[in-house]
């Protein structure tokens, strides 16, 4: 049984979280302060979900904490929805960002990615090898092939596919793709530049494997398995 920890101070959402999640067949601890996250032992723990508001500090500070050895996967779970935040917890190594209020079942998705990117593996290494439909991705070796034939991608194509595929079936907002996209040099990936990438993406993965890559309009984008 996977076991998440909510680390929440608001007594309604921890309850309703760790029903949810038990119903759903997790195991569930809680925490309703920093302290009470940093006390815990978190060698038996597969997920957390952080909120950022606490009443003895940010959430950011156990995040902090994500450096300095071991910590499972972050999902940050907070009504700010401002772009920075969401850069800031992705660049602090968070694994994904879900705001309130959120739903039950796109909530559960991002759990189900996110622990499905940590699986097959003992030393917290992501999986390698990304497969989706007829389209396949290295991530050691840094290439990608559709029908068997090896794509020519430029290295924003390749993160922006990697990207996707890692989070196959759930769709992934234009916003999130930006933060995501936010790289050390501070070049930033503006909204015109991500629909072109996406535009050359399509071209380059051809006829067939394009189908995959859905457009869910007003939102964002999907990479859609139906083997999944
Ligand atoms: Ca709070």
């Amino acid at each position: 049984m996977k076991q998440i920890l909510i680390v929440e101070d608001d007594n309604t959402i921890q309850y309703a979280l760790s029903e949810l999640l038990r119903e759903e067949g997790f195991g569930v601890s809680g925490a309703f302060s920093l302290q009470e996250a940093e006390e815990q032992d978190l060698g038996g723990v597969d997920l957390v979900l952080l909120d950022l508001g606490l009443p003895d500090g940010e959430g950011w500070d156990f995040l902090n904490k994500k450096h300095c050895g071991r910590m499972p996967p972050v999902i940050i779970l907070t009504a700010r929805e401002d772009e920075e935040d969401i850069i800031r917890g992705l660049d602090m190594g968070a694994d994904d960002y879900v705001t309130k209020p959120f739903k039950s079942g796109v909530l559960l998705s991002r759990i189900r990615a996110v622990l499905r990117r940590g699986k097959n593996d003992p030393d917290g290494q992501q999986e390698q090898i990304l497969i989706c439909g007829n389209i396949l991705l290295d991530k050691g070796k840094t290439v990608a092939f559709a029908g068997g034939k090896e794509l020519a991608l430029t290295a924003g194509e390749f993160r922006l596919l990697q990207y996707l595929m890692e989070n196959r079936n759930i769709t992934i907002t234009r916003g999130l793709l930006l933060a995501h996209f936010w790289d050390s040099a501070e070049e930033y990936v503006n909204d015109n530049t991500l629909s072109v990438m996406v535009k050359r993406l399509r071209e380059k993965l051809g006829e067939e494997s394009r189908q995959m890559l859905k457009t869910v309009r007003g939102i964002g984008y999907k990479m859609e398995d139906f083997n999944d």
